[in-house]
């Protein structure tokens, strides 16, 4: 035999022993939803791997600010002290808080970590969800135990002013999961992967020498609106009506609320952002369902990293000038 053809021939026996790229798929319980972990790796039992150890540093997100369940932390232990008692922030939590009142500054207040009262009356979380609206007294009395205002920073930690006030990161807490799970595939060497957690997610890379290809929920159809491709890490958070809500006299009520109003959020049926960063995304998911559509718009073209898809209360889709949805 010819010294290249024989040359030839091994290689090729090489090339079909060696395991080849391919999706490694998990998916486990968390945040009170189903995360999907897709790696694409040619290294299979390291995937699983990493996926475990972002699966712990996920878990550990929820634990830290979680307002329900046994675990304590020092959210619950915020949100249970008296008026002027200080208690102190895990670190995570204070960092988090100092990001969610930045962007309840520059969404001119549609987002509020402080709705804690007024999300637990409403009750769309939890283990028992509530089936019909509460009465406006009971709205206007919970919306007195909220407010940014009704929050201050002193030495040892942070103090409220109004009884009754209660922190919630509902808006936004999921997607900082989301960063730390991506961030430990990316330290862990897996580049090119997906954490879905119930439809927000961090695209990481791309899917072999293809972009990934992302689809976007319709709000009232099973069907997508389109999709989006993606080539670099990139994470997509959609906030919509569908997500927790009943029909109550012919009308839809859900857990986005107004915290002007009391009220749900009524502009929008669906708010996707795309931004570099998921904890930024998931805050402004929710700060856009809530704000009227052409002043939130003017807000996201002034962001260069943050691209945004409405679909409005009329059912109508509405894009900011960078997102590129494909159909
Ligand atoms: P999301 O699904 O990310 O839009 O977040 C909704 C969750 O955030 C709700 O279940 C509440 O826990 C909380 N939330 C509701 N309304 C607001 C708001 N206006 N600002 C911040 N958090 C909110
Ligand atoms: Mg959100």
């Amino acid at each position: 035999m010819r010294l290249d053809i024989a040359l030839g021939l091994s290689f090729l026996l090489l090339t079909a022993c060696q395991p080849s790229a391919h999706n490694v798929k998990e998916t486990r319980f968390l945040l009170g939803t189903l995360v999907e972990f897709t790696v694409f790796t040619d290294n299979e039992d390291a995937a699983l791997d990493a996926i475990n150890q972002a699966a712990q540093a996920m878990q550990k997100v929820e634990d830290t600010f979680t307002t329900f369940g046994s675990v304590k932390n020092s959210v619950k232990a915020f949100n249970q002290a008296k008026v002027g008692q200080t208690v102190k922030l895990e670190h995570d939590v204070e960092l988090l808080l100092v990001k969610a009142l930045k962007i309840h500054q520059q969404s001119q207040g549609a987002f509020d970590p402080t709705l804690g009262a007024l999300n637990e009356l409403w009750a769309f979380s939890g283990e028992s969800p509530a089936s019909s609206p509460p009465s406006p007294l009971k709205i206007s009395r919970a919306l007195q135990q909220t407010g940014v205002q009704n929050i201050e920073q002193s030495k040892g930690g942070w103090q409220k002013k109004v009884a009754g006030l209660k922190l919630d990161f509902g808006g936004i807490a999921k997607g900082l999961a989301i960063d730390k799970g991506a961030s430990v595939l990316r330290k862990l060497g897996f580049s090119q992967a997906i954490i879905n957690a119930g439809g927000d997610m961090m695209v990481l890379g791309s899917h072999g020498n293809k972009p990934w290809r992302i689809a976007i929920r319709h709000p009232r159809q099973d069907k997508p609106v389109g999709w989006v491709t993606i080539d670099k890490d990139t994470s997509i958070v959609t906030s919509g009506d569908y997500e927790r809500f009943y029909m109550y006299q012919g009308r839809r009520y859900h857990h986005i609320l107004d915290p002007e109003t009391g009220y749900p959020a009524r502009k929008s049926q669906s708010v996707t952002v795309v931004d570099s960063n998921a904890t930024v995304a998931d805050a402004w998911s929710t700060a856009l369902f809530v704000l009227d559509i052409p002043n939130g718009k003017r807000m996201v073209e002034t962001m260069q990293s943050m691209h945004v898809f409405w679909v409005n209360a009329q059912g109508k889709s509405l894009q900011s000038s960078g997102f590129k949805l494909h159909q």
